[in-house]
Protein backbone atom coordinates (compact mmCIF):
# COMPACT_ATOMS: atom_id res chain seq x y z
CA UNK A 1 0.00 0.00 0.00
CA UNK A 2 1.36 3.92 -0.98
CA UNK A 3 1.63 6.74 0.80
CA UNK A 4 -0.65 9.54 -1.69
CA UNK A 5 -0.78 13.35 -1.49
CA UNK A 6 -4.06 14.06 -2.73
CA UNK A 7 -4.61 18.02 -3.41
CA UNK A 8 -8.01 19.46 -4.92
CA UNK A 9 -10.67 17.74 -3.07
CA UNK A 10 -14.10 19.16 -5.21
CA UNK A 11 -17.09 17.40 -7.26
CA UNK A 12 -14.27 14.96 -8.56
CA UNK A 13 -11.30 14.60 -6.01
CA UNK A 14 -13.29 14.44 -3.16
CA UNK A 15 -15.28 10.94 -4.55
CA UNK A 16 -11.56 9.79 -5.91
CA UNK A 17 -9.76 10.34 -2.47
CA UNK A 18 -11.87 8.04 -0.53
CA UNK A 19 -12.06 5.39 -3.08
CA UNK A 20 -8.07 5.35 -2.91
CA UNK A 21 -8.95 5.41 1.35
CA UNK A 22 -11.33 2.25 0.77
CA UNK A 23 -8.54 0.38 -1.08
CA UNK A 24 -6.24 0.74 1.92
CA UNK A 25 -3.66 3.82 0.72
CA UNK A 26 -2.89 6.10 3.28
CA UNK A 27 -4.05 9.08 2.05
CA UNK A 28 -2.80 12.37 2.77
CA UNK A 29 -5.20 15.36 1.59
CA UNK A 30 -5.09 19.12 1.23
CA UNK A 31 -7.51 21.79 0.10
CA UNK A 32 -8.34 25.73 0.05
CA UNK A 33 -11.26 24.99 1.13
CA UNK A 34 -11.66 22.95 4.46
CA UNK A 35 -15.00 21.99 4.34
CA UNK A 36 -13.40 19.68 1.29
CA UNK A 37 -10.92 18.06 3.54
CA UNK A 38 -13.46 17.45 6.36
CA UNK A 39 -15.20 15.79 3.97
CA UNK A 40 -12.84 13.17 2.83
CA UNK A 41 -11.05 13.10 6.22
CA UNK A 42 -14.34 11.75 8.08
CA UNK A 43 -13.78 8.82 5.37
CA UNK A 44 -10.61 7.91 6.63
CA UNK A 45 -7.94 10.24 5.08
CA UNK A 46 -5.27 12.08 6.68
CA UNK A 47 -5.53 16.20 6.78
CA UNK A 48 -2.59 17.82 5.24
CA UNK A 49 -1.88 21.60 6.56
CA UNK A 50 -0.68 22.26 3.04
CA UNK A 51 -0.23 21.27 -1.01
CA UNK A 52 3.63 20.57 0.35
CA UNK A 53 2.58 18.90 3.27
CA UNK A 54 0.78 16.44 1.58
CA UNK A 55 3.13 15.94 -0.91
CA UNK A 56 6.62 15.70 0.36
CA UNK A 57 6.72 12.49 2.12
CA UNK A 58 4.39 10.89 -0.61
CA UNK A 59 4.99 7.94 -2.77
CA UNK A 60 2.33 8.85 -5.40
CA UNK A 61 0.99 12.82 -5.78
CA UNK A 62 -2.12 13.46 -7.43
CA UNK A 63 -3.44 16.78 -8.12
CA UNK A 64 -7.35 17.02 -9.86
CA UNK A 65 -7.53 21.16 -9.93
CA UNK A 66 -9.53 23.48 -12.40
CA UNK A 67 -7.48 24.44 -14.97
CA UNK A 68 -3.75 24.62 -16.03
CA UNK A 69 -2.51 28.13 -14.31
CA UNK A 70 -3.47 25.74 -11.22
CA UNK A 71 -1.47 22.68 -11.94
CA UNK A 72 1.69 25.06 -13.20
CA UNK A 73 1.33 27.22 -10.14
CA UNK A 74 0.96 24.43 -7.93
CA UNK A 75 3.94 22.33 -9.30
CA UNK A 76 6.47 24.64 -10.62
CA UNK A 77 5.91 28.37 -10.16
CA UNK A 78 4.28 29.36 -6.80
CA UNK A 79 6.58 30.36 -3.65
CA UNK A 80 7.10 26.73 -2.97
CA UNK A 81 6.92 24.45 -5.98
CA UNK A 82 6.03 20.93 -5.44
CA UNK A 83 8.46 19.85 -7.86
CA UNK A 84 11.07 21.02 -5.18
CA UNK A 85 9.95 19.41 -2.34
CA UNK A 86 8.66 15.67 -3.36
CA UNK A 87 10.71 12.41 -2.74
CA UNK A 88 13.19 11.70 -5.88
CA UNK A 89 11.04 8.61 -6.42
CA UNK A 90 7.64 10.11 -6.34
CA UNK A 91 5.09 9.29 -9.31
CA UNK A 92 2.88 12.50 -10.02
CA UNK A 93 -0.82 11.78 -11.73
CA UNK A 94 -2.52 14.79 -12.63
CA UNK A 95 -5.94 13.94 -13.16
CA UNK A 96 -6.98 17.20 -13.97
CA UNK A 97 -8.55 18.52 -17.34
CA UNK A 98 -5.97 20.79 -18.53
CA UNK A 99 -4.59 22.00 -21.57
CA UNK A 100 -2.14 19.30 -23.69
CA UNK A 101 0.33 22.50 -23.93
CA UNK A 102 0.98 22.46 -20.18
CA UNK A 103 0.48 18.97 -19.45
CA UNK A 104 3.24 18.67 -21.69
CA UNK A 105 5.54 21.53 -20.59
CA UNK A 106 5.20 20.45 -16.89
CA UNK A 107 5.91 17.23 -17.04
CA UNK A 108 9.25 18.37 -19.49
CA UNK A 109 10.59 20.44 -16.54
CA UNK A 110 9.39 17.27 -13.73
CA UNK A 111 11.91 15.41 -16.08
CA UNK A 112 14.78 17.60 -16.13
CA UNK A 113 14.34 17.78 -12.32
CA UNK A 114 14.10 13.85 -12.22
CA UNK A 115 10.92 13.21 -11.40
CA UNK A 116 7.79 11.68 -12.71
CA UNK A 117 5.21 13.26 -14.11
CA UNK A 118 1.67 12.16 -15.93
CA UNK A 119 -1.54 13.65 -17.28
CA UNK A 120 -4.51 10.86 -16.75
CA UNK A 121 -7.33 13.00 -17.04
CA UNK A 122 -10.63 10.84 -16.84
CA UNK A 123 -14.27 10.66 -18.37
CA UNK A 124 -17.19 9.22 -15.99
CA UNK A 125 -18.74 12.41 -14.02
CA UNK A 126 -19.26 13.05 -10.43
CA UNK A 127 -21.16 9.32 -10.71
CA UNK A 128 -18.27 7.81 -12.05
CA UNK A 129 -15.82 9.60 -9.56
CA UNK A 130 -18.07 8.09 -6.58
CA UNK A 131 -18.78 4.37 -8.07
CA UNK A 132 -15.07 4.11 -8.78
CA UNK A 133 -15.56 3.56 -12.41
CA UNK A 134 -14.11 6.36 -14.16
CA UNK A 135 -11.82 6.01 -17.28
CA UNK A 136 -8.49 7.49 -17.35
CA UNK A 137 -6.69 8.26 -20.61
CA UNK A 138 -3.02 8.37 -19.30
CA UNK A 139 -0.31 10.35 -21.31
CA UNK A 140 3.26 9.38 -20.19
CA UNK A 141 5.76 6.56 -21.46
CA UNK A 142 5.09 2.69 -21.10
CA UNK A 143 7.07 2.37 -17.80
CA UNK A 144 5.14 5.17 -16.09
CA UNK A 145 1.70 4.12 -17.18
CA UNK A 146 3.00 0.45 -15.42
CA UNK A 147 3.72 1.89 -12.66
CA UNK A 148 0.44 4.78 -12.52
CA UNK A 149 -2.36 1.59 -13.29
CA UNK A 150 -2.06 -0.21 -9.94
CA UNK A 151 -3.10 2.77 -8.25
CA UNK A 152 -5.65 4.04 -10.66
CA UNK A 153 -7.42 0.79 -10.63
CA UNK A 154 -8.48 1.89 -7.35
CA UNK A 155 -10.52 4.80 -8.89
CA UNK A 156 -11.06 3.31 -12.05
CA UNK A 157 -12.59 0.95 -14.52
CA UNK A 158 -10.96 1.44 -17.73
CA UNK A 159 -7.50 2.90 -17.79
CA UNK A 160 -6.08 3.60 -21.14
CA UNK A 161 -2.39 4.24 -22.29
CA UNK A 162 -2.88 7.10 -24.68
CA UNK A 163 0.30 7.80 -25.77
CA UNK A 164 3.42 10.00 -24.38
CA UNK A 165 2.89 13.40 -22.15
CA UNK A 166 -0.05 15.00 -23.02
CA UNK A 167 -1.83 12.56 -24.98
CA UNK A 168 -3.94 11.50 -21.82
CA UNK A 169 -5.04 15.33 -22.47
CA UNK A 170 -5.82 15.66 -26.27
CA UNK A 171 -7.64 12.01 -25.94
CA UNK A 172 -10.25 13.61 -23.52
CA UNK A 173 -10.53 16.64 -26.01
CA UNK A 174 -11.25 14.50 -28.55
CA UNK A 175 -13.73 12.64 -26.52
CA UNK A 176 -15.54 15.14 -25.20
CA UNK A 177 -15.52 17.32 -28.70
CA UNK A 178 -17.14 14.25 -30.26
CA UNK A 179 -19.37 13.75 -27.35
CA UNK A 180 -20.94 17.69 -27.64
CA UNK A 181 -20.95 17.52 -31.46
CA UNK A 182 -23.54 14.24 -31.25
CA UNK A 183 -25.25 15.76 -28.05
CA UNK A 184 -26.14 18.65 -30.16
CA UNK A 185 -26.92 16.60 -33.50
CA UNK A 186 -29.37 14.29 -32.08
CA UNK A 187 -31.29 17.39 -30.14
CA UNK A 188 -31.47 19.25 -33.28
CA UNK A 189 -33.05 15.70 -34.93
CA UNK A 190 -35.16 15.33 -31.96
CA UNK A 191 -36.49 18.86 -32.50
CA UNK A 192 -37.14 18.32 -36.36
CA UNK A 193 -38.91 15.61 -35.79
CA UNK A 194 -41.27 17.00 -33.02
CA UNK A 195 -41.56 20.12 -34.79
CA UNK A 196 -43.24 18.19 -38.02
CA UNK A 197 -45.57 16.41 -35.68
CA UNK A 198 -43.54 12.85 -34.57
CA UNK A 199 -43.65 11.63 -30.65
CA UNK A 200 -40.11 12.23 -29.68
CA UNK A 201 -40.05 8.69 -27.89
CA UNK A 202 -40.37 7.15 -31.41
CA UNK A 203 -38.34 8.99 -33.10
CA UNK A 204 -35.79 8.25 -30.48
CA UNK A 205 -36.50 4.76 -31.00
CA UNK A 206 -36.96 4.84 -34.43
CA UNK A 207 -33.07 6.35 -34.58
CA UNK A 208 -31.80 3.85 -32.14
CA UNK A 209 -32.50 0.92 -34.28
CA UNK A 210 -31.26 2.79 -37.58
CA UNK A 211 -28.10 4.49 -38.57
CA UNK A 212 -28.57 7.35 -36.60
CA UNK A 213 -27.93 5.27 -33.15
CA UNK A 214 -25.33 7.15 -31.10
CA UNK A 215 -24.66 7.18 -27.37
CA UNK A 216 -26.90 10.23 -26.66
CA UNK A 217 -29.83 8.01 -27.65
CA UNK A 218 -29.00 4.94 -25.95
CA UNK A 219 -27.72 6.51 -22.33
CA UNK A 220 -28.82 9.82 -22.28
CA UNK A 221 -31.81 11.00 -24.30
CA UNK A 222 -31.66 15.14 -24.18
CA UNK A 223 -36.07 14.95 -24.97
CA UNK A 224 -37.25 15.06 -21.41
CA UNK A 225 -39.47 12.34 -20.14
CA UNK A 226 -38.16 10.14 -22.96
CA UNK A 227 -35.75 8.24 -20.93
CA UNK A 228 -35.62 7.73 -17.03
CA UNK A 229 -33.16 8.96 -14.58
CA UNK A 230 -31.17 11.01 -17.08
CA UNK A 231 -30.59 14.98 -16.36
CA UNK A 232 -33.73 15.38 -19.30
CA UNK A 233 -36.12 14.05 -17.35
CA UNK A 234 -34.92 15.84 -13.82
CA UNK A 235 -35.00 19.84 -15.65
CA UNK A 236 -31.36 18.94 -16.75
CA UNK A 237 -29.97 18.90 -13.41
CA UNK A 238 -26.94 16.80 -12.61
CA UNK A 239 -24.81 15.55 -14.76
CA UNK A 240 -21.96 16.92 -16.50
CA UNK A 241 -22.60 20.66 -16.72
CA UNK A 242 -22.42 23.09 -19.98
CA UNK A 243 -19.75 25.16 -18.08
CA UNK A 244 -17.33 22.09 -18.26
CA UNK A 245 -18.54 21.34 -21.86
CA UNK A 246 -17.51 25.05 -22.64
CA UNK A 247 -14.34 24.40 -20.84
CA UNK A 248 -13.51 20.86 -22.63
CA UNK A 249 -14.84 22.55 -26.19
CA UNK A 250 -12.31 25.72 -25.46
CA UNK A 251 -9.60 22.58 -24.96
CA UNK A 252 -9.77 21.16 -28.26
CA UNK A 253 -9.99 24.50 -30.09
CA UNK A 254 -6.88 24.94 -28.10
CA UNK A 255 -5.43 21.80 -30.02
CA UNK A 256 -6.99 22.31 -33.16
CA UNK A 257 -5.40 26.09 -33.68
CA UNK A 258 -2.25 24.87 -31.58
CA UNK A 259 -1.91 21.68 -34.67
CA UNK A 260 -4.05 22.79 -37.39
CA UNK A 261 -6.08 19.88 -37.41
CA UNK A 262 -9.50 20.71 -38.59
CA UNK A 263 -12.34 21.13 -36.45
CA UNK A 264 -15.72 22.78 -37.97
CA UNK A 265 -17.90 20.48 -36.68
CA UNK A 266 -16.08 21.00 -33.08
CA UNK A 267 -15.93 24.43 -33.94
CA UNK A 268 -19.54 24.77 -34.60
CA UNK A 269 -20.55 22.88 -31.19
CA UNK A 270 -18.35 25.30 -29.64
CA UNK A 271 -20.54 28.40 -31.05
CA UNK A 272 -23.67 26.58 -29.38
CA UNK A 273 -22.78 25.62 -26.22
CA UNK A 274 -21.10 29.30 -25.83
CA UNK A 275 -24.67 30.53 -27.10
CA UNK A 276 -26.48 28.41 -24.97
CA UNK A 277 -23.83 29.40 -21.96
CA UNK A 278 -24.09 33.14 -22.50
CA UNK A 279 -28.61 32.57 -21.96
CA UNK A 280 -27.34 31.37 -18.25
CA UNK A 281 -27.21 27.76 -18.58
CA UNK A 282 -24.08 26.89 -17.61
CA UNK A 283 -24.85 25.44 -14.41
CA UNK A 284 -27.33 22.56 -16.55
CA UNK A 285 -26.48 19.20 -17.10
CA UNK A 286 -25.04 19.38 -21.34
CA UNK A 287 -27.80 17.49 -22.70
CA UNK A 288 -30.15 20.91 -22.40
CA UNK A 289 -28.63 21.77 -25.25
CA UNK A 290 -32.00 20.64 -26.39
CA UNK A 291 -33.90 23.74 -24.96
CA UNK A 292 -31.79 25.92 -27.69
CA UNK A 293 -33.63 24.44 -30.41
CA UNK A 294 -37.09 23.59 -28.54
CA UNK A 295 -39.78 26.20 -29.86
CA UNK A 296 -41.68 26.79 -26.53
P1 LIG B 1 -14.15 21.53 -8.40
O1 LIG B 1 -14.15 22.98 -8.67
O2 LIG B 1 -15.36 20.92 -7.73
O3 LIG B 1 -12.86 21.13 -7.52
C1 LIG B 1 -11.60 21.69 -7.68
C2 LIG B 1 -11.00 21.80 -6.28
O4 LIG B 1 -9.63 22.22 -6.39
C3 LIG B 1 -11.71 22.83 -5.39
O5 LIG B 1 -12.16 22.20 -4.21
C4 LIG B 1 -10.61 23.89 -5.11
O6 LIG B 1 -10.71 24.44 -3.81
C5 LIG B 1 -9.37 23.04 -5.26
N1 LIG B 1 -8.15 23.82 -5.52
C6 LIG B 1 -7.92 24.75 -6.47
N2 LIG B 1 -6.65 25.22 -6.39
C7 LIG B 1 -6.06 24.55 -5.36
C8 LIG B 1 -4.76 24.56 -4.78
N3 LIG B 1 -3.81 25.36 -5.22
N4 LIG B 1 -4.52 23.74 -3.72
C9 LIG B 1 -5.50 22.93 -3.27
N5 LIG B 1 -6.74 22.86 -3.77
C10 LIG B 1 -7.02 23.65 -4.81
O7 LIG B 1 -13.89 20.80 -9.79
P2 LIG B 1 -14.21 19.28 -10.19
O8 LIG B 1 -15.58 19.19 -10.78
O9 LIG B 1 -13.81 18.38 -9.07
O10 LIG B 1 -13.19 19.10 -11.41
C11 LIG B 1 -11.79 18.93 -11.22
C12 LIG B 1 -11.15 18.66 -12.57
O11 LIG B 1 -11.75 17.51 -13.14
C13 LIG B 1 -11.36 19.81 -13.57
O12 LIG B 1 -10.17 19.95 -14.31
C14 LIG B 1 -12.52 19.32 -14.43
O13 LIG B 1 -12.49 19.87 -15.73
C15 LIG B 1 -12.27 17.82 -14.43
N6 LIG B 1 -13.46 16.99 -14.66
C16 LIG B 1 -14.64 17.27 -14.02
C17 LIG B 1 -15.75 16.46 -14.26
C18 LIG B 1 -17.07 16.72 -13.56
O14 LIG B 1 -18.08 16.13 -13.96
N7 LIG B 1 -17.12 17.54 -12.53
C19 LIG B 1 -15.65 15.35 -15.13
C20 LIG B 1 -14.42 15.08 -15.73
C21 LIG B 1 -13.34 15.91 -15.49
Amino acid sequence: MAVIGFIGLGNMGGPMAINLVKAGHTVKVFDLFPEAVDKVVTQGATAAGSAVDAAQESDVVITMLPSGKHVESLYVSSDQPLFDVVKKDVLIIDSSTIDAATAKKVSAIAAEQGLSFVDAPVSGGVAGAAAGTLAFMVGGTKDQFDQAKPILDNMGLNIFHAGPSGAGQIAKCCNNMLLSVLMAGTAEALNMGVENGLDPAVLSEIMLQSSGNNWALQKYNPYPNVMEGVPSSNDYQGGFQVDLMYKDLGLAMDISHQSGAATPMGAQAKSLYTMHKSKGNGPLDFSSIMTLYRNE
